[in-house]
């Protein structure tokens, strides 16, 4: 049985429309007046957006409620849904911590109270009846101040409870003017033991080749086989995964079509660049992580081999997974039918 891992899903743009829609309905009657019909909502939250900026306001609408009460809520359906239709048997959950904090209280109030959101995120994800194995990555980001996001860092290397790693999101084109700054984070990071994905070489603004040494997988990173593909024997020999997610490109404009990723594909397994195939916003897309293969593979952007293998480099690159194996290869034994029957009977 082909059990998932899920390496690149952001809490914010986890919420399915219809859970957030029942939300509104349920304890945000202001909210829910603007769309009194499910449809017209799902409309607006799904469609195309025409840049990498537009697509990421959307998150601050989910980021506005889930507060510290609503997260639970939010995570038991998430973890519900992983669980029941996307056979998830390990997910990486990212997000900014500071988003999450009442927005009410003073910067360094704020800053303290990130380390209760981790404890919430981390307790609420783990679910008796949905058993996932978890974990979270907590996002620096291109627009907070440098102290937060130092002490996202140093938050993430206290609570490895619940952390695996550290990213930086927010919108690449951002990072160009703070680059030494978030160098300098990454470079901390890794001297704390920490390990490390980061959103670059999404889009055409966002390629920092000096980001990249410091990075343990590449959030995205689709730009390096498309423009920048003499950078790919690097990243072999760094071991660095591609987190790519397929219906992002779309909805941000990134690429026309997703035909357009066979390059990618193509490029990476020539180069021998491990790739994980992950939804992003899999909420926000409405896309979950078993369509997003589908969806390569109908377009022939990659076959079954190349699915299998892309899977397996998931369990490889997966910051907490805690076993050699993909379930997959554990459970066959117990799935298959025996050799001869015969064998088995008493008489
Ligand atoms: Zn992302």
């Amino acid at each position: 049985m082909a059990l998932y891992a899920e390496l690149h899903r952001h809490l914010g743009g986890s919420v399915v429309p219809r859970i957030l829609w029942g939300y509104f309905q349920r304890y945000q009657l202001s909210k829910a007046q603007d769309f009194p019909e499910y449809s017209e909502f799902e409309e607006y939250y799904t469609r195309e957006r025409s840049s990498l900026d537009e697509y990421l306001e959307l998150h601050t609408l989910v980021e506005s409620v889930q507060t510290p009460q609503a997260l639970p809520y939010f995570i038991y359906r998430l973890i519900r849904g992983a669980y029941i239709f996307e056979n998830l048997a390990y997910l990486e959950l990212r997000y900014t911590p500071y988003y999450r904090t009442d927005e009410a209280l003073s910067p360094s109030e704020r800053i303290s109270q990130m380390q209760m959101i981790v404890e919430i995120v981390g307790q609420s994800s783990h679910v008796k009846e949905y058993p996932i194995v978890t974990s979270q990555i907590l996002c620096i980001h291109s627009r907070l101040p440098y102290e937060v996001n130092k002490a996202i860092v140093d938050l993430a290397s206290q609570m490895r409870e619940y952390v695996c790693a550290i990213d930086i999101a927010g919108g690449d084109a951002h990072i160009a003017e703070r680059l030494d700054e978030f160098i300098g984070l990454y470079r901390y990071a890794r001297s704390l033991g920490l390990k490390t994905t980061g959103h670059l070489f999404e889009t055409t603004n966002g390629c920092y080749p000096e980001l990249l040494p410091y990075l343990m997988r590449i959030g995205h990173g689709i730009q390096i086989p498309l423009k920048y593909p003499e950078l790919l024997k690097e990243v072999a020999q760094l071991n660095q995964c591609l987190e790519v997610c397929p219906t992002t490109y779309l909805k941000t404009g990134t690429l026309k079509n997703i035909s357009d990723l066979k390059t990618v594909f193509d490029r990476c397994f020539d180069a021998g660049v491990d790739i994980a195939i992950c939804t992003d916003n899999a909420g926000l897309h409405n896309v979950r992580l078993p369509f997003e293969y589908e969806n390569l593979l109908t377009h022939n952007v990659i076959d079954f081999q190349q699915l299998e293998a892309c899977q397996d480099a998931a369990f490889r690159h997966a910051f907490a997974w805690p076993y050699g194996k993909r379930p997959a290869s554990m459970l066959t034994g117990l799935l298959q039918k025996p050799q001869d029957e015969k064998q088995l009977l008493p008489f």
